[in-house]
């Protein structure tokens, strides 16, 4: 076999709402040279835009449940097949449950691809409430209000916490300390993905 000069890096970034999955990710991203695959986005921009996946999501996200797992596997699978995706992606909010996580292994077996690390954002409930508030007075998102933060929150720690477990197993999550300064915690994500040898395409 030749040396090959070109990397792929398969990520996942998992963590509650508020723990800053969105920012790092585009950093983590820029620096990899991969896409962004951030299903709350996607379902965002479709709302907004009126789509018919828009109109079919709206009130789901208003009330801060989840898209079903058909719909939201079949629009990531979609996303993942395509040209800028080929060489890795950081996948942000999917999977969210564990039938989404049987879901993309299923995806990336078709690729004959698997995930090279998953971030974990450790950030502490009351932290994440806190900043979710500070959030919800500047962007005024519509699932922002107390209840819907603390629906959220509850859906992550009794159905996406635990997809963590399946990871820990094959020995690929990195857990972060996400408190602290935000080039800081951006070094440390950094720093555990170079343990792996994940070659970052960039400098930073
Ligand atoms: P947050 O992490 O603050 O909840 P996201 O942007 O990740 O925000 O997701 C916003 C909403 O989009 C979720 O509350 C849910 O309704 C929907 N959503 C996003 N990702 C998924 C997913 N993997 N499965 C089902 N629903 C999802």
């Amino acid at each position: 076999m030749t040396a090959s000069t070109t990397s792929t890096a398969r990520l996942l970034i998992v963590g509650p709402q508020g723990s800053g999955k969105g920012t790092q990710g585009v950093r983590i991203a820029d620096a990899y040279g991969i896409p962004v695959v951030s299903t709350g986005d996607i379902f965002r921009a479709n709302i907004k835009e009126g789509t018919p996946l828009g109109k079919k999501v709206t009130a789901i996200l208003q009330a801060g449940d989840l898209v079903s797992d058909e719909l939201t596997g079949a629009l990531v699978r979609d996303r993942l097949s395509q040209p800028d995706a080929v060489d890795g992606f950081l996948l942000d909010g999917y999977p969210r449950n564990a039938a989404q996580v049987a879901q993309l292994e299923g995806f990336l077996a078709e690729i004959d691809a698997a995930l090279d690390a998953v971030i974990l954002l450790d950030v502490p409930r009351e932290e994440v409430f806190a900043r979710l508030k500070v959030r919800a007075a500047e962007q005024g998102r519509a699932d922002d209000t107390d209840a819907g933060i603390a629906h959220r929150l509850d859906i992550y720690e009794r159905e996406t916490a635990p997809i963590l477990d399946a990871y820990g197993a094959k020995g690929i999550v990195d857990r972060i300390d996400g408190v602290g300064d935000l080039d800081e915690i951006t070094e440390r994500i950094f720093a555990a993905l170079e343990v792996r040898g994940l070659v970052r395409a960039a400098a930073v």
